[in-house]
């Protein structure tokens, strides 16, 4: 069974269809790359899988179960935005400790998932430090360890590495592809515009248009049969 299931999936703003009738299973512990140009949904897709924005018509279903209406922290969901979002007041270990104070968790267990996934993503030095004594690189892995210490079933990131330079880009790149093969049977949905991004993270690419999905396939799928030359010219060769 699909883990995620949208089927139909719409979504207006005002009169305006900006999501067009989305049909896509996702299943447990798939890493599933969107892609697709400027302004097509992309951001818009993952708001409401995470249900940060309302669904107007056609049904999402996790496990078999429409959750259309859950609350967003009741769907077992972390996003990670390109921009960081770090509490400027709060230390490194507030931040991330501060989804789950949220959640009621002990003192003790709140120290101990915090220091697990500080150590995890090489942040343990850190953690007295506030987010403006942090480097770009730094504070977007704080970001990502205050998703991890909430345990979620499905991690959302939406074009995470976009405000890093190359270099820092390809370690991230690197590190969460590891965080995905080790958080075992964690569910990954990325969204990126880096063709390089999609063909080495992605189990499977979904390629999106104007609203629409225009294909789903493994990277080999859609780079060596594309149904279309949007697809191809999307997928094709890396620059
Ligand atoms: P992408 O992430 O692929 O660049 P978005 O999902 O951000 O695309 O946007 C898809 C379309 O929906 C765009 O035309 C955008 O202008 C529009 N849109 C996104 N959010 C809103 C909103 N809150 N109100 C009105 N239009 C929006
Ligand atoms: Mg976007």
């Amino acid at each position: 069974m699909a883990e995620i299931k949208l089927t139909q999936l719409r979504k207006k703003f005002g009169a305006v269809e900006v999501i067009k009738g989305v049909d896509l299973e996702i299943r447990k512990g798939e890493f599933m790359v969107f892609v697709g140009p400027s302004g097509c949904g992309k951001s818009t897709l993952l708001r409401l899988i995470s249900g940060l924005e309302e669904i107007s018509d056609g049904s999402l279903d996790f496990d078999g179960e429409r959750v259309n209406d859950l609350v967003p922290s009741k769907r077992g969901i972390a996003m990670v935005f390109q921009s960081y979002a770090l509490y400027p007041h709060m230390t490194v270990f507030q931040n991330m400790a501060f989804g789950m104070k949220l959640a009621k968790n002990s003192k003790e267990e709140m120290d101990a998932r915090v220091t697990q996934a500080a150590e995890m993503l090489q942040i343990d030095h850190l953690l007295d430090r506030k987010p403006k004594q942090l480097s770009g690189g730094q504070r977007q892995r704080v970001a990502i360890g205050r998703a991890i210490v909430r345990d979620p079933r499905v991690f959302l990131f939406d074009e995470p590495l976009s405000n890093l330079d190359a270099a820092l880009r390809v370690q991230t790149r690197l590190e969460i592809a590891k965080l995905h093969h080790d958080m075992d049977g964690v569910t990954m949905i990325y969204v990126t515009h880096d063709q390089v991004e999609a063909m080495t993270l992605a189990d499977r690419i979904c390629v999106l248009r104007d609203g629409m999905v225009e294909q789903v396939g493994t990277p080999e799928e859609l780079y060596d049969s594309p149904d279309n030359v949007f697809v191809a010219g999307f997928i094709g060769s890396p620059k």
